[in-house]
């Protein structure tokens, strides 16, 4: 997608700190951290919102799921703690209508959310 932010993360038009590349997922620092550890895994494939995602997106969504676990544990947070959030819609405070899975960590997360 043209006009879409993280595609163009994604195509290396805008720089990002990357976290983690592989075939099907990036990982890459967010921009406006909300905690310690704040980084977003998001698909190569453009998923508008987690509305859009199809069965045939499951093992895609298993594997980003996976890579953030396995990030949280390099960041040293996996025991103490950490939150996965997908934002949907603007309710949520969706801003960017790529799929993101954010990870949050490294501090205490307050319940319920904001
Ligand atoms: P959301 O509000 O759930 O759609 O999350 C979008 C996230 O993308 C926010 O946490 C932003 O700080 C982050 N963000 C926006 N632009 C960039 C960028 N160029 N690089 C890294 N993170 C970004
Ligand atoms: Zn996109």
């Amino acid at each position: 997608m043209e006009n879409c932010l993280f595609c163009r993360i994604i195509q290396k038009k805008i720089p990002a700190r990357l976290v983690h590349e592989d075939e099907t997922v990036v990982a890459f620092e967010d921009i406006n951290p909300q905690a310690p550890v704040h980084i977003l895994v998001i698909p190569r494939k453009h998923i508008a919102t987690s509305l859009e995602i199809s069965p045939e997106d499951n093992p895609l969504i298993g594997h980003m799921v996976r890579v953030a676990a396995d990030i949280a544990r390099a960041r040293g947070i996996a025991d103490r703690g950490f939150r996965l959030v997908m934002n949907t819609n603007p309710e949520a405070g969706q801003t960017v209508y790529h799929i993101h899975l954010h990870i949050l960590g490294g501090r205490p997360m307050h319940w319920p959310p904001g």
